[in-house]
């Protein structure tokens, strides 16, 4: 990664780094263990490590059982040496830290391997360990955790500004694909905010500004407000020391009087909720510094007027009863209107739910009640963690994945018991599973694309001038193809060229709408000699490649061709190439099919019997063999996409074909491709319909089918159980629309209870 090469992390003195040969094999199915250094105590002797292991220990226990400490004092041992001559700046060996973050861990009840991973995140990013050693070490799972933890942190070093924090943030959300990188993460950043203060200032400031910008909306995404209060008050102390100090002071001068006035209202509370018979805790609290500062700010309150607000907690068993204690409350004291906020019936979107209200209370001062059930407090209090720490903590086999999936399940339950279809879960969903790309400019700036941008896409998002004369691509300093798909974090290099221009074939790969209409645009507006000039300059490459060249043609073929192509003059046909309308390797193939033969003897031949030949139903394909994947069934409607296929020409497939994936890594190879208009023929299409059995069920659907003009090909019936069956159809239709009457009409039927296009 570029950058200068401090880390963020509250490192560690400039010691010198551990020989730690751990190549070598272990013997006697013995731990292979890195070797210790005599600069920092051996891990048995390291008392500052063994108190903290052994408060760790006494947590696990009250989880995990007997072999998984095993594991994670096996670990401990490993990160130990590992670490071993590396001091933190605190004084204390290196593994104090990442035994405190598996702390943290812990006390949210984290599974074994995140807390191995926890004691070993920093072994990859600063020791001789590498990811291999750590799998054969503790498995994959482990070695996954911390290379996704590393490169987190390596994404540091990258230092972007505030403007950039947002989409930061998203990229490193996008690098997560296990929700618990991102919870060892957070608990390694409050670590280092915790012991933030050895650091030197400048470094300090830019770690507190990181916090705030980037891992506090993280930690407020997933509704984690414990960690994300401390957090904000341990950034706002290290970014700004003296306005801290300032509310800091106040605060506690306040305090004295608040106390009395915030006992009395506690009192009031409680003793009119025992006489209705509600059981509730009831708890005053006090407002964080960061929060009160925030206030101010974004409010133009004055610090007296932020303070002189009493905040009060009622924790009560049930939904219903939230409800009745607001009316107790609104009775007690008189609401002020327009500060009611439910969010019980509509959660935050981190799943935050609780009622919100401000009384006006007896010294004159408003009160800020919330009224929330004790699950809802666990909720507010630990977000996503939640579900490790309250749900049934001893089946391990759950994953981080089926956990958060589980949090989303509950968040999508809220959504739907509130029937409110704002944003709510979108948010969340979005940050969580982006469907976007961000990669670095040279510059450190970051863009966001969607998931399967190249190269080109990203030329064009940059500017359109750089997209219209890029020529090569280097992905992190490696020339690259320029259809090659990008991926988080990697830093793009737009080679140009001034006689670059864009290649019709560009639109093949692009994904982006700006890249495509841009080159597209661009064509357009060629002049006819351009175009001839562009296509003939295509069509030499693409004889090339084919072993020929122009020259070579002779007369007989060419006049054949053009015939074929229903074009005039070879100008004629190269201009419609250079205009992108006809492929030139389509065109290159026809004029020399013998290259084509040559070539593909030695790919493995494949059967054509199984695809059905039709010609002429895709544009510009004239003189092509054309047929219909099997697979997936094009229909005219469908994004489709051409493969050119060894024996069998042109394959149509659609574009969410699963196979096409594998396609998409040869460009050369696919062929961007348009169903012709005004189509008279029938295509095959395949569904799957599921029925009750019940009698005279199959001629219902065949009845509805051919009701509709459609042929059935053939039809297979597989009994799911003794109650379903699955028809498994393959139709004639004519288009998509075609189809989805179809399916409409299959729908109706009552003993039709599921039913799928394959
Ligand atoms: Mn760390």
């Amino acid at each position: 990664m570029r950058g200068a090469p401090h880390r963020s992390d509250a490192g560690m003195a400039p010691q010198p780094l551990p020989s730690t040969d751990t190549q070598a094999p272990p013997i006697d199915g013995a731990t292979a263990l890195p070797q210790g250094d005599p600069g920092t105590p051996a891990p048995e002797h390291d008392l500052a490590a063994l108190f903290r292991l052994s408060n760790l220990s006494d947590l696990l226990e009250t989880y995990l059982e007997r072999p998984q400490l095993d594991i994670v004092h096996r670990a401990y041992l490993f990160g130990a040496r590992a670490h071993s001559g590396q001091l933190r700046k605190t004084g204390e060996s290196y593994i104090c830290h990442p035994l405190d973050v598996a702390h943290m861990l812990a006390e949210m009840h984290l599974d074994v391997d995140s807390i191995v991973a926890a004691l070993l995140h920093d072994v990859i990013e600063d020791t001789r360990v590498t990811k291999k050693e750590l799998a054969a070490e503790f498995g994959d799972e482990v070695a996954e955790l911390v290379d996704g933890v590393s490169k987190l942190t390596k994404m540091e070093l990258e230092n972007p500004d505030e403007a950039q924090a947002e989409n930061f943030r998203k990229m490193m959300m996008a690098m997560v694909r296990d929700l618990r990188v991102i919870l060892i993460k957070l608990a390694d950043r409050l670590h280092n905010m915790r012991t933030l203060s050895v650091m030197a200032p400048a470094k300090r400031r830019r770690i507190a500004r990181e916090t705030l910008d980037i891992y506090v909306p993280i930690a407020n995404r997933l509704g984690m407000n414990t960690i994300r209060l401390e957090l904000e008050d341990l950034g706002f102390a290290a970014l700004y020391p003296m306005r801290y100090r300032v509310i800091q002071d106040a605060v506690r001068k306040a305090r004295g009087n608040r106390r009395e006035v915030m006992q009395r209202l506690e009192t009031a509370i409680k003793e009119r909720l025992r006489h209705e018979e509600l059981n509730a805790r009831v708890v005053g609290r006090e407002k964080h510094l960061y929060s009160i500062y925030r206030k101010m700010t974004t409010k133009g309150l004055s610090l007296a007027e932020v303070l002189d607000v009493y905040a009060i907690r009622i924790i009560v068993e049930g939904v219903e009863t939230c409800y009745r204690v607001l009316g107790i409350v609104h009775n007690l004291f008189k609401p002020l209107p327009g500060k009611f906020k439910d969010y019980i019936a509509i959660p935050k979107s981190n799943g935050y739910q609780s009622l919100h209200t401000v009384l006006f209370g007896p010294p004159g001062v408003p009160i800020e009640i919330q009224i929330r059930t004790e699950d809802m407090n666990k909720v507010a209090e630990a977000g996503v963690a939640a579900h490790w720490l309250y749900k049934s903590s001893r089946d391990t086999g759950n994953t981080a994945h089926a956990r958060a999936r589980e949090w989303l399940q509950s968040l999508l339950e809220m959504q739907r018991a509130s029937g409110d279809p704002v944003e709510f879960l979108e948010n969340v969903k979005i940050d969580l599973f982006p469907d976007e790309v961000y990669v670095f400019t040279p510059k450190g700036q970051i863009m966001e694309l969607p998931r399967g941008a190249t190269a080109v896409d990203f030329a064009y998002a940059v500017h359109s001038d750089i997209g219209n004369s890029c020529a090569a691509v280097k992905i992190n300093r490696r020339m690259m193809p320029l259809s090659t798909p990008l991926q988080n974090g990697q830093t793009i290099e737009i080679i140009t060229s001034p006689v670059g221009r864009p290649n019709p074939a560009w639109l093949n790969f692009v994904v982006t709408a700006k890249a495509r209409s841009s080159i597209r645009n661009f064509l357009k507006n060629l002049t006819r000699e351009d175009a001839v000039q562009l296509g003939r300059y295509l069509l030499e490459r693409a004889l090339g490649d084919l072993g020929s060249n122009l020259g070579q043609i002779d007369a007989a073929t060419m006049t054949e061709a053009l015939a074929e192509f229903r074009v005039g003059t070879l100008d004629a046909l190269c201009e419609q190439i250079g205009l992108g309308q006809r492929p030139a390797v389509l065109v290159a193939r026809r004029l020399h099919p013998e290259g084509e033969a040559a070539r593909e003897a030695s790919s493995p031949a494949e059967s054509r019997s199984d695809e059905e030949s039709t010609p002429l139903s895709i544009k510009g394909s004239e003189g092509t063999v054309i047929s219909f994947a099997k697979c997936c069934h094009p229909l005219p409607g469908d994004r489709i996409l051409g493969f050119l296929t060894a024996g069998r020409g042109l394959v149509i497939h659609n574009q969410q074909c699963r196979n096409v994936a594998e396609f998409r890594k040869k460009p050369d190879k696919w062929v961007q491709v348009e169903w012709a208009s005004g189509l008279a023929e029938q295509f095959a299409t395949e569904i799957h319909v599921e029925i009750n059995n019940q009698r005279g069920a199959l001629a219902t659907v065949a009845a509805a089918i051919s009701e509709l003009e459609s042929n059935i090909e053939d039809v297979k019936t597989k009994e799911r159980d003794g109650l379903h069956t699955t028809l498994q159809f393959v139709l004639m239709v004519r288009d998509r629309v075609h189809l989805a009457r179809i399916l409409r009409r299959l729908r109706a039927i009552p003993s039709v209870h599921r039913i799928a296009r394959v």
